[in-house]
């Protein structure tokens, strides 16, 4: 067996290389610079791990965040791999030991943030041999990109400093403007671009249109209920959304944190910890976090309000299930917020990109064919897919002839010299007596009430689906208030038909999922899960998580888990052969799972 593939199997514990991460290995193994582009849980760490181990010398892994490096290490140094990071936030002595051991070659990864690698360059340069350079999170470098950091800009003198050491850039998020900006300022000596595919099937996609408050809670603690004791990230438009929304969770008994960048970064850290650590189970934040989360067993990411492009849409959701097992996503998506992300817009220092990027995270959640396509599509892969993963394969819209129902919301939006907004054209058509309709005499138009045959609901999604199909517009600078456009004027006088969608009220009962019954093993076919055994795994898990003081997942993943409790081997030899399963790993803990799983067939066999 060649050194890659052995050094994958004895440390990870995994059978076979994704795409590209054999090709990657080798190009820089060889010398090379490169840019990798790979969705968020594609597997980018093992591209310079494995090289970083095939190498003579000192691999350096630049990182913007601690914590970043701290799970990273932690997952190496589990898979019994000497790395370690150097930062200001060890003692001094540590740090000491952790040069000596870059010196005298015995660490093979040293995680660095850009700011302390530029300090460092001297020493570098002078006592270590450094193997090779990989630039996490490479986009940062880029003012184009979301997360920009100005030390990262800095990095394009390792150019000068390491002239012969292979340099390897990885992101997920990389448009083609961000793209060029990292191959620049990077200074990669004519690198080859690796772009694997974007796609991440186990996530589902879903959107629910137009959802009143009542209703998201309730299909948000549906998805809580169906994963019991799972961990799961809800993020929210503001810091408020994001309390408020916890508050009403832990109401309702659910084990829940706050995450946003009000708090003090003690209070930050603290959060994120019970969560990698299982303490806190669902996290309302918002998009300040998940960035240094490297928390494999996700099972859910809920977007309680529109994000504000697909970039961060995609990179919130890629949070959920990197460790390859179904995970539930849920965007909600309804008027309120789009305004309001527009107007951030457009106040922003770069409107037109800002406003151009909310279009097209718009264009998404109102789409009528396959979620994935439309997000492959985005990032440049051409794919003409039905995934039958989203809610729109599942469910295909069906049309009815909408004209009368158009036209009742259009006389009444007419009728009130078009001054009205969304919440108000409902209360109209349902004939509700608000303050707001009474003090203008509203209830006095002949529209008042016609729709009261129709739920709230459904009108807001019937508005909602007006005014992408054009019958209506959005003035916003005057008070949001709706308009009728000519194509409306059209219906309304009766000159042309509308059409509308049928909405899908959906029935949560038929999408629960079956999940923990079956894995699916490396050769694709499925055999059964003991979840009895499994929960005993989870345990004996759970308490050398705590003996070690590591994150669950450190010791193994949900999947490998899994694989165990359908596997059930009786001896080291096949235990070392389930995934996600080193060598390291299986002399640390082969006795203790393999005692537990022989007790469970023994007492399963005395029944
Ligand atoms: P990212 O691209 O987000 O940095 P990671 O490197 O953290 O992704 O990988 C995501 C998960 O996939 C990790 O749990 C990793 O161990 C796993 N993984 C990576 N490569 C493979 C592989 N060849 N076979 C199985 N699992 C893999
Ligand atoms: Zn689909």
């Amino acid at each position: 067996m060649d050194k890659a593939l052995q050094l994958l199997k004895s440390i990870y514990g995994y059978d076979s290389f994704r795409p590209l991460q054999r090709e990657i290995i080798d190009h820089v193994v060889a010398g090379n610079d490169a840019l990798v582009l790979m969705p968020t849980g594609g597997g980018k760490s093992i591209c310079y791990q494995i090289p970083a181990l095939m190498l003579d010398g000192v691999a350096l892994v630049v990182s913007p965040l601690i914590s970043l490096m701290k799970d990273q290490v932690d997952a190496l140094q589990a898979n019994g791999v000497a790395a370690d990071a150097l930062n200001s936030s060890n003692e001094e002595y540590a740090n000491r030991v952790i040069r000596e051991r870059c010196e005298n070659g015995v660490l093979k990864i040293l995680y660095i943030s850009p700011e302390r690698l530029m300090l460092e360059i001297p020493w570098l340069q002078q006592c270590v041999k450094v193997s090779m350079i990989a630039i996490d999170e490479a986009h940062c470098v880029s003012q184009w990109g979301h997360d920009f950091r100005p030390e990262y800009t800095q990095l394009g003198v390792l150019n000068e400093v390491f002239p012969d050491v292979s340099k390897l850039a990885l992101t997920a998020t990389a448009d083609k403007v961000t793209k060029a900006d990292i191959v620049e300022q990077l200074r990669l000596r004519d690198p080859k671009i690796f772009i694997s595919s974007f796609d991440r099937p186990n996530l589902s996609l879903d959107v629910r249109k137009a959802y009143m408050k009542r209703d998201r809670m309730r299909t948000i603690l549906d998805v809580i209920g169906r994963h019991p004791n799972e961990s799961g990230i809800i993020y929210c438009l503001s810091r408020k959304g994001a309390e408020t929304m916890a508050d009403d969770l832990r109401e309702k008994g659910v084990s829940a944190g706050v995450y946003h960048a009000g708090l003090s970064s003690d209070e930050r850290s603290r959060v994120q910890d019970d969560f990698i650590n299982d303490r806190v189970m669902v996290i309302c934040a918002t998009i300040a976090f998940g960035m240094g989360i490297d928390k494999s067993n996700i099972r859910f990411v809920i977007h309680n309000n529109l994000p504000k492009s697909i970039e961060s849409f995609y990179q919130e959701i890629g949070r959920g299930g990197r460790d390859g097992l179904p995970t539930e996503t849920i965007l909600f998506y309804n008027l309120q917020d789009l305004i309001s992300l527009r107007n951030f817009a457009e106040e922003s220092g770069q409107r037109e990109i800002n406003i151009e990027k909310l279009n097209r995270m718009k264009e998404y959640a109102e789409a009528q064919v396959c979620r994935r396509r439309i997000l492959l599509n985005y990032f440049g892969e051409t794919s003409e897919c039905s995934c039958g993963n989203c809610d729109v394969c599942k469910n295909p819209p069906l049309y009815f002839d909408g004209t009368v129902l158009v036209q009742k919301a259009l006389s009444a939006i007419k009728r009130c010299h078009e001054e009205i907004g969304f919440s108000a054209t409902v209360d109209i058509l349902k004939g509700r007596l608000t303050p707001a309709i009474t003090e203008k005499d509203y209830h006095r138009i002949s529209t008042f009430g016609v729709g009261r045959d129709i739920t709230a609901y459904d009108w807001h999604a019937y508005l909602l689906q007006m005014l992408q199909r054009g019958y209506i517009e959005i003035a916003y600078n005057e008070d949001k208030h709706l308009k009728v456009t000519s194509l409306g004027e059209d219906i309304l006088y009766g000159r042309k038909q509308a059409q509308l969608s049928v909405i899908v009220h959906e029935d949560l009962r038929v999408t629960r999922s079956k999940r923990k019954l079956t894995a699916t093993d490396l050769s694709g076919k499925t055999s059964s899960i003991d979840d009895d055994l499994f929960e005993k795994l989870r345990a004996l898990r759970g308490t050398i998580a705590s003996e070690i003081r590591k994150p669950a997942y450190t010791v193994f993943s949900d999947k490998t888990l899994q694989a165990l409790a359908s596997e059930k081997p009786t001896n080291l030899v096949l235990f070392g052969n389930v995934f996600g399963i080193g060598e390291h790993k299986k002399k640390l803990y082969g006795k203790r799972f393999l005692e537990v799983i022989i007790n469970h067939l023994n007492g399963s066999d005395e029944e």
